[in-house]
């Protein structure tokens, strides 16, 4: 297989799981205090000083003020001077959102939920990892040791420390060279009705079967969850014990299958990447799909079911880490008009056009007896149009075929001769994630 490669400079970010000893998780604690007031006092010094004398303060008052600050209030001396111009930028970003319309007025912060600090630039922190595992080093607190895998590692250019649910991690980013690479495949793709993925050379990915599960699990801590004592914050009603371990049962599960999902999509996105630079897809309105059925409709169910799997795949986040990857990689990702084309209509084969109800699974064609899965033959449509029918992307495609030493694609002849290879490939290819095009090349 011909491969290319592109390789471009990225901004990478990886979590790492921190393990404090009782001494530094201490620290961490008090650090994460004085973060969250000084936060909490900026907005304070914001809003009364427009309220009461009609004044805007801006980020850069505040900043200059923090060396004066620091006289006074001594123990923020160890927390080094960018990240706290860190955590005043913070109260800008919510004054910008506020200001821009985007977001609400900025709000004062739970001290004891406050999430955390970052070191915008190298000073006060050091990463002493080659991306897995390794140690965090903080000025004036020490090492501490952290567990975690990049996928890609580079040079640290910020850090973040985080606490959710009484954890402590380190959000570290990093500027990094991706090499990226792609094989010369052409493929089309239609995305998540009944399969996450159906591709045009006859793979079909289905949704992973944990989400099913995972969707089951939470739905019966759920339950649990209500049959406890629920808080009332407005009647000032705390929660009970079993209702905050209900809950923490319900997050937890949560935060695996959402886990879990990031890797299963890029697991395909990569896949598919490795062996195609030329990806036709359509434009998919999530929104429209996922939308209720009418009132009475006798699809309901099956409307229900649909959305369900839907949201469960995550379609718009698998679609745009295979754009982001083939984009990276110098392939062409490439949405196709859907009005125009219909490539749920249309026979890959010989062009035909009849409409399907939803529940017809299997395209068979009227007129040249061409069968194939409704989705992977929607796919082909759509591989075919780039392929031969668009102007818009017809030189490229004839450029791409330059490195080859087949002037044009042999995988990708005319209309009938993909479908007779289609037809052979299905012979051929059972459950093999490779593609014909690879297949064609070998050798
Ligand atoms: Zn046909």
């Amino acid at each position: 297989m011909y491969l290319l490669y592109n390789i471009s400079m990225v901004t990478r970010r990886t979590t790492f799981r921190l393990y404090p000893t009782r001494a530094q998780e201490k620290t961490l604690y008090a650090w994460r205090r004085l973060h969250g007031y000084l936060y909490n006092s900026a907005l304070a010094d914001r809003r009364d000083s427009y309220q009461k004398e009609g004044v805007s303060v801006n980020y850069f008052d505040q900043q200059n003020r923090l060396p004066e600050f620091k006289k006074v209030w001594t123990e923020y001396k160890e927390l080094g001077s960018q990240a706290l111009q860190a955590t005043l930028k913070r109260v800008d970003f919510a004054y910008q959102r506020f200001f821009t319309g985007k977001g609400g007025y900025p709000k004062f912060k739970s001290i004891r939920h406050y999430s955390g600090w970052t070191y915008p630039a190298k000073s006060g922190w050091a990463a002493l990892t080659d991306g897995v595992n390794g140690y965090l080093d903080l000025s004036n607190l020490g090492k501490i040791q952290m567990r975690g895998l990049a996928r890609q590692w580079g040079l640290p250019t910020t850090c973040t420390i985080l606490n959710r649910h009484g954890k402590w991690y380190a959000s570290i980013t990093v500027n990094c060279e991706v090499v990226r690479e792609t094989g010369d495949g052409a493929i089309g793709l239609d995305f998540g009705v009944t399969h996450a993925v159906a591709m045009s050379d006859g793979t079909i990915i289905d949704a992973p079967k944990f989400l099913a599960k995972a969707a089951k699990d939470i739905k019966k801590a759920n339950k649990e969850k209500r049959r406890k004592h629920r808080p009332e914050r407005k009647k000032k009603i705390k929660a009970s014990k079993g209702w905050n371990k209900a809950q923490r049962k319900v997050s937890k599960l949560t935060r695996k299958v959402a886990r879990q999902r990031q890797d299963w999509m890029h697991q395909i996105s990569s896949n598919i990447v490795r062996g195609n630079s030329l990806i036709a897809t359509e434009k998919l309105t999530i929104k429209n799909m996922t939308r209720k059925a009418k009132k009475g409709s006798k699809r309901k169910a099956q409307k229900t079911g649909l959305n369900r799997n839907m949201l469960d795949v995550g379609i718009g986040m698998l679609k745009s880490a295979i754009k982001y990857k083939v984009t990276e990689a110098g392939g062409q990702y490439i949405e196709i008009p859907t009005q125009k084309v219909k490539p749920s209509q249309t026979c890959p084969n010989c062009g035909h056009q009849q409409k399907k109800e939803l529940s017809e699974r299997v395209h068979t064609c009227l007129q040249c007896g061409y069968t194939a899965d409704r989705d992977v033959a929607a796919a082909q449509v759509m591989l075919n149009w780039v392929l031969y029918d668009s102007t818009v992307f017809g030189t490229s495609i004839v450029k791409r075929g330059e490195p080859c030493s087949t002037p044009s694609p042999t995988h990708c002849g005319g209309m009938a001769q993909l479908g007779s290879a289609k037809r052979k490939k299905h012979s051929l290819l059972d459950g093999n994630l490779e593609t014909p095009s690879s297949r064609s090349r070998v050798g």
